[in-house]
């Protein structure tokens, strides 16, 4: 990928989208559509389908129909294996188009973007491709006069909720292992990062994916994913998102047919720094990529930066220098460490974040701000705010955007009881070369994932999930097929 390969995707002209429903491009039925606004320059850049209830419905029902005539879950798994693994080739083969593209609509820098968009998706669809006929079924010690077996089955129609940050990676993490598990899909990609995924479901039907068996809506959450929340013939709902809309989605199985419903929140992450890390200079620079990649858009972010009383002033002023020297700017520009925040929306909340902040005693020791407002974008400086009480709304909710708080501790007690004192649950990492204190940490802070000397870049042979209110279930690895499969038990008498 070079600047100048960059320069001619960014340069196309994307037609305006549609729905993909049974296999098929289609308007809403109403023909009702939204612009597509790039948070690079706040430009349109196309229009796609604003969807109705009544859409929802048809991709549902096509999902269903293409479920039960067994037309994938009923093909040999060599043949659903070649066609994800065709897909993901189509993947790599699109990259660059599906990054860029993603990249205008959502406004993440394009270098982390090709990693973590396209090149993710890919390895993760791969990785379900190569898993689906590795996943066996049981036969249960009974007596001799019985047979239990316990099969494993598809779930059904899967009904998939998706952010906005990282539209392909988090996709993917649902499409590879529903599909491969044999179920029928319909996406709902958040109305701020539609282009890719809808592209992506495009590529799979070239790969050979029967009709119906992916749909993808495109439009409101509080229309078309409410149409699916309280679908009867959804059987799982799969979310990635705001704990806010993870509790409808709860309301809306209780209102409908009980269908499961699968969480992934937010977080308020602690990243805790003994005086013993074994590099400091390491530890700042992990740190502040740890919250400002993406512009702290990014659902595991080290949001809460906790350093041990002794040196904390030393650590924090290593911060801000890491932070100091990354080049914020147009997404679409190699140059550039940090691209644009993803709408104007979500901008002034993270604004009104920091100011609150001050009002409660936080100092803002660098950063505050919105940049570059002369692109028509909208961009803010990466922040450090210090003097960070642990009850501060800075500390107990979740920005999503480049704002770091930081609050000091004295002891390990004080580390630990801290870091426990939100809502939250997703990540966290501890900084020491004490390896005992490293596993004490790792059991009492209470979180879906732990880092011991670095600050995320887990892959997808781990799962992720958070614990309390950052949700449940798991994404990655093969204990994510249990979400995607229902056990079904024979017992046969012989
Ligand atoms: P959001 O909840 O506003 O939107 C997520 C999706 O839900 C979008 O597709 C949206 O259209 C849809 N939606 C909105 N209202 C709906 C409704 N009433 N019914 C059904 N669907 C509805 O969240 P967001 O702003 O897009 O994403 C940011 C949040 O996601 C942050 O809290 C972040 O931490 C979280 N997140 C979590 C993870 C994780 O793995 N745990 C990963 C990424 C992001």
């Amino acid at each position: 990928m070079d600047q100048t390969q960059i320069n001619t995707w960014r340069a196309k002209d994307i037609p305006p989208q549609t729905h993909l429903i049974d296999g098929k491009n289609a308007p809403a039925s109403d023909s009702a559509t939204m612009e597509v606004t790039s948070p690079i320059d706040g430009q349109v850049i196309t229009t796609m389908a604003r969807g109705t209830a009544q859409d929802m419905q048809a991709a549902i029902a096509a999902a269903r129909a293409a479920f039960d005539d067994r037309r994938w879950a009923g093909q040999p798994p060599a043949a659903r294996k070649k066609v994800l693994m065709k897909w993901a080739d189509l993947i790599d083969a699109h990259a660059l188009e599906l990054a860029v593209s993603g990249v205008r609509d959502n406004g993440t820098e394009i270098g982390m973007a090709f990693k973590a968009e396209p090149g993710s998706a890919a390895g993760t669809i791969r990785y379900y491709a190569e898993a689906l006929d590795k996943v066996y079924g049981e036969i249960a010690p009974t007596a001799d006069d019985v047979l239990g077996l316990i099969h494993r089955e598809p779930v059904g129609v899967v009904g998939a909720i998706v952010p906005w940050n990282f539209p392909l990676m988090i996709g993917a993490w649902k499409l590879g292992p529903a599909l491969a598990m044999g179920n029928s899909v319909v996406l709902k990609p958040a109305e701020t990062a539609s282009l890719s995924l809808i592209r992506l479901a495009e590529l799979a039907h070239e790969a050979g994916l029967p009709a119906g068996v992916l749909n993808v809506v495109t439009g409101e959450g509080a229309v078309v994913g409410e149409a699916m929340g309280l679908s009867m013939d959804v059987d799982a709902l799969v979310f990635t998102g705001s704990g806010s809309t993870g509790r409808r989605l709860m309301e809306y199985s209780a209102r409908s047919n009980l269908k499961r419903v699968y969480l992934e929140l937010g977080g308020k992450s602690p990243n805790i720094i003994f005086a013993d890390a074994p590099d400091l200079d390491e530890a700042a620079k992990v740190a502040a990529m740890g919250i400002f990649r993406n512009s702290g858009q990014v659902c595991v972010a080290g949001s809460r930066l906790l350093v041990e009383a002794s040196i904390h002033d030393e650590f924090v002023d290593a911060v801000v220098n890491v932070t100091k020297a990354l080049k914020v700017g147009d997404p679409l520009d190699l140059e550039n460490h940090i691209g644009a925040i993803n709408s104007e929306t979500q901008l002034m909340q993270n604004l009104q974040s920091v100011e609150t902040a001050q009002r409660e005693g936080g100092t803002v020791t660098l950063g505050g701000g919105r940049i570059l407002s002369e692109t028509g974008g909208y961009y803010m400086d990466p922040t450090i705010v210090t003097d960070v009480t642990p009850e501060a709304s800075l500390s107990q909710k979740e920005v999503f955007g480049p704002v770091l708080a930081v609050t000091p501790f004295t002891d390990e007690a004080e580390a630990t009881r801290i870091a426990n004192a939100t809502d939250y649950g997703l990540a966290g990492a501890v900084w020491t070369q004490n390896l005992s204190r490293a596993h004490r940490m790792i059991r009492a802070v209470r979180t879906g994932v732990m880092h011991v000397n670095t600050y995320g870049g887990a892959d997808g042979t781990v799962p992720l999930g958070g614990v309390g209110q950052s949700g449940n279930g798991h994404d990655k690895s093969l204990h994510a097929l249990d979400k995607y499969t229902d056990l079904k038990t024979a017992w046969v008498k012989l």
